[in-house]
């Protein structure tokens, strides 16, 4: 392990997370067939933009921040992948969010390719009235290069539902047209899908009960530890504490609880949203402090990451089990809804110790099936219930759950290693219908 370990870094060579996701594209080619055509064109994105974000401020002055969208493979559909605002925000992890997004768009065999945008804002510092100015502005400055045919937002870390309606908006005064399938995420009421709130969460929990036996998880008895609780994570807490799993700990940003005896959700989910800031979209109180109110036990994040339970889910951001702290995780399985929160150093340490990992591709990618859903209803204009939405959506999840664990078996490899192998066939398919050397010199397709 140390000798892969060390190649690992030596690789990278330094913290590239885009580096860090091409890693999986070389790992997965090794069980296919494909031509070597498919990977080169998969490693460099199709397009990159890079924009000025300038935002009037309430007190009058002017800001400019920096804004990205990158589109990463459209051979398989048009671009799909959300919008995030955050002070980390940079072209790395924008690049990384857009080739994952690729992978997962196939994992699940939805016809889109991938896609990611994002401001490097702290919007917490943000008024409610210069939020909606941040979102207007974005899309002025990428409305060119996104629409329903070619590029489809949605949201992502500190996004949410007002902030896509915000966004479809601006897109339809510059188009003078309504384009609802432009983004998804929206509010109901301009054309969003049910269900689509909670689809990351529960597309998640779909593909945990579909693996659970064969993970070894048993409702009543295992245990779960969620880092997060925002829109992905929430649904997830409730759902698998109302199948019967005991949540034991949740968190934020600020940090988590954790009780041995297992969580009240809903509490914790009602004493969050009591606190609602008045001026701004985000959550003013922390979970953390839910513990004042409670018998329960403050933990650090690091500390959740490395409690002894049957189920960790990393639901918040990027990087957070890597090789400093992967060989104190306690966990005996990791189902990742945050977007790239293993590294891959830690993934080869995880892996040798054991633990299985759900990956990020399959585990989190209820949100796009149902960001797909809203995009098919926009454009028919026949709308679906929430039970239609979940039915539909619960049948994807766990097709494709079942597909990744019988392909990580019969080759024996990870169920990380199995979901790109599953998802690079199918982008390999679509490449190399168009035409590679090997068809053009060979005849071989
Ligand atoms: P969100 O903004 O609703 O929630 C983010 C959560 O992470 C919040 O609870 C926040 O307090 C917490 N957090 C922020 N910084 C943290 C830190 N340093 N340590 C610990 N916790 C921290 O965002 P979300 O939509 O739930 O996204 C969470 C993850 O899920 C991201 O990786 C995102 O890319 C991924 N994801 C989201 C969706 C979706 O539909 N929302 C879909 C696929 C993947």
């Amino acid at each position: 392990m140390k000798k892969l370990l060390e190649e690992e870094q030596k690789r990278r060579g330094g913290r590239s997370t885009y580096e860090d996701a091409l890693s999986r594209l070389d790992q997965a080619k090794e069980y296919l067939d494909i031509s070597p055509e498919v990977v080169e064109r998969l490693k460099h994105p199709k397009r990159v933009i890079i924009v000025s974000v300038p935002v009037r401020k309430d007190d009058g002055t002017l800001e400019v921040y920096q804004g990205y969208r990158v589109q990463h493979d459209d051979t398989r559909g048009p671009t799909k992948g959300g919008i995030r605002f955050h002070p980390a925000v940079n072209l790395d992890e924008v690049m990384s969010l857009a080739f994952w997004m690729t992978f997962k768009c196939a994992v699940v065999n939805i016809p889109f390719g991938g896609g990611k945008g994002g401001v490097q804002v702290n919007p917490k510092e943000l008024s409610r009235m210069e939020i909606e100015r941040l979102s207007r502005s974005y899309i002025d400055a990428i409305a060119d290069f996104i629409g329903p045919d070619s590029d489809i937002p949605a949201p992502d870390v500190y996004t949410n539902e007002t902030i896509m309606g915000w966004m479809a908006d601006q897109y339809n005064i510059i188009r003078r047209s309504n384009v609802p399938a432009v983004i998804t995420g929206k509010p109901t009421s301009l054309g969003g899908s049910e269900g689509r709130r909670e689809a990351t969460g529960r597309g998640g929990f779909y593909v945990a009960i579909e693996l659970a036996k064969r993970l070894g998880l048993k409702p009543g008895e295992s245990t779960v530890a969620i880092q997060g609780f925002g829109n992905a994570a929430y649904p997830f807490a409730r759902l698998m504490s109302e199948e019967g799993y005991r949540v034991v700990a949740v968190s934020d940003s600020k940090g988590g609880i954790y009780s041995e005896k297992g969580l009240n959700v809903e509490d914790i989910k009602r004493y969050r949203d009591e606190s609602k800031h008045l001026e701004a979209v985000y959550y003013d109180a922390s979970v953390k402090d839910f513990v004042k109110e409670t018998s329960h036990t403050h933990i650090t994040n690091e500390e959740l990451l490395e409690l002894p339970v049957d189920l960790l889910v990393p639901a918040a951001l990027e990087n957070q089990i890597t090789q400093e702290n992967a060989h104190r995780v306690k966990a005996k399985n990791i189902l990742e809804l945050a977007n790239g929160p293993v590294t891959s150093e830690a993934d080869i340490i995880l892996h040798e110790r054991g633990i299985r990992v759900i990956p990020d591709i399959l585990a989190n990618a209820g949100g796009v099936v149902v960001s797909y859903f809203e995009w098919v209803q926009n454009r028919t204009g026949f709308y679906w219930t929430e039970s239609e939405v979940n039915e539909k959506l619960a049948a994807i999840m766990k097709r494709e759950a079942s597909i990744v664990y019988q392909r990580a078996e019969s080759l024996g490899i990870s169920l990380r290693t199995a979901a790109y192998v599953v998802a690079l066939e199918r982008i390999g398919s679509a490449i190399s219908s168009k035409g590679t050397a090997e068809y053009f010199r060979d005849g071989k397709n």
